[in-house]
Order: C-alpha cells, then structure tokens, then sequence
C-alpha cells in the first residue's frame, strides 16, 4: 500500500528540525523509518508533512567520558552494539541493541526513534528504563532533561511535546547505578 501525499522536508540541524516542526504543525519527525513509514504504508499514519533528521551530524555519534555515556538520538542499533565500552559499562543497552531485528533494521533504526516511538513491543525502552538513562530533548525553549522513568508516559506516549526533537540519551555509568539499587534492595 502506498501512504497519502506528504510534503518533505530536510533539517541540516537540531534548531532547523525544530522550527520546521513549528512551521508545519502536522509534521512528524523521521529518523530511520523503520516504525513511521510502515505506519504510513498501512494509513494508520498520514501526516501531512516529514522532517527528516538523518542529515543532522550532532545527531549521531558515542561518547564516553568518566560521567558515562552520551548516545545521540540518530544513532543506530548497530552502531551501538558495535561498540566495545557499551557493551562493559552499559551492557543492558548494548546487548538490547544487538537483537533488535535483523540487520537491515539494525542499520537504519535509531535509539532515538525507538524511545520516542514507544511503542510497548520494542527493546530499547526497557533497557533505557534498566540503565537509568537520561533523555535530552530540545524544543522552540531549549534543551531540557527528562529521568526515564518520565519520559515514557503510556503506549506510544512520551514526555516529548509535538515540537520537540529527541537529541540524545545519557547512560550513566553502571558503578552508579549498581549503587542505586543496592541502596534501595526490592521489598
Ligand atoms: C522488520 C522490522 C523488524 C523490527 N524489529 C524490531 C525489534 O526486534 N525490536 C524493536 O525494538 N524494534 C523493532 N522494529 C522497529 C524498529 O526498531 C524502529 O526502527 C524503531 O521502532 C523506530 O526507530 P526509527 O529510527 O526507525 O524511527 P522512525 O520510524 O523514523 O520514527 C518513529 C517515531 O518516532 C518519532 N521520532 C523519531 N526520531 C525522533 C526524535 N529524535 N525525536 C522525537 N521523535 C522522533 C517519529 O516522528 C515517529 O513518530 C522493527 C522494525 C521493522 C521494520
């Protein structure tokens, strides 16, 4: 099946990508695809309008540094179970990573889309919810931090507003949360 018509359009940064939301109140942001476009196919998603965010470079990327790890939102499964610290420090997230789908989805599917999507059946809001994760999202007023445990809010409902781009996802390091829990032991 074939979606409706759509305009399109592509963001060359996270502040284009949020102005462009604005301008085009029935947009929707996509980043891989590989949830949206099949919603669309389908027509149980027509939205008038695309913001494609995989051309914005500050999107993609992995960073350690002694405060944990910051995994930019357009940054792909395989990327991340690629990778060699995430798999020691964050292994939740790495092994979570590594079984989504086959490769194909793997290449193309983002954290940030998958978190953002929220859709109950996926892997990776389990383990950013196991890995105490924080999310960044920037809007028209800025950047602000959401604790995971916030940021999902239901089936297919997060705390990011319709104008809002999901831009990175900090994973602390595990001495840290391995801390958390046992000072707050089950029952
Ligand atoms: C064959 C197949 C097998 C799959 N198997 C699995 C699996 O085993 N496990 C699993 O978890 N998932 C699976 N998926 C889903 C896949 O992981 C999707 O990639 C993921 O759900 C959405 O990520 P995306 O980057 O493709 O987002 P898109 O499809 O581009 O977007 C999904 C939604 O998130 C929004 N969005 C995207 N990026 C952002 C952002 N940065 N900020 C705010 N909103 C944003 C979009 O507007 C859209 O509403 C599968 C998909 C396919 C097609």
């Amino acid at each position: 099946m074939y979606p409706d018509r759509f305009e399109y359009h592509r963001a060359e940064s996270v502040e284009g990508a949020v102005d462009l939301l604005q301008e085009n109140p029935d947009a929707e942001l996509v980043a891989g695809g590989h949830s949206l476009l099949p919603t669309m196919k389908s027509g149980l998603a027509s939205p008038e309008a695309l913001v494609d965010i995989s051309a914005v470079d500050d999107l993609t990327g992995i960073d350690h540094d002694g405060d944990g790890t910051r995994v930019g939102a357009m940054t792909p499964y395989a990327a991340i179970a690629d990778d060699d610290r995430l798999w020691d420090g964050v292994t939740v997230v790495a092994e979570a990573a590594s079984r989504i789908g086959d490769r194909q989805v793997r290449n193309r599917g983002t954290i940030g889309g998958n978190i953002a999507h929220a859709d109950p059946a996926s892997d990776l809001p389990g383990a950013v919810l196991a890995a105490d994760a924080t999310v960044h999202v920037r809007g028209p007023d800025g950047e602000r931090t959401v604790a995971s445990e916030d940021f999902f809010q239901g089936m297919y409902a997060t705390a990011a507003g319709d104008d809002e781009v999901v831009t990175a996802v900090d994973l602390p390091p595990a001495r840290r949360r391995a801390t958390r829990s046992s000072a707050s032991p089950p029952g």
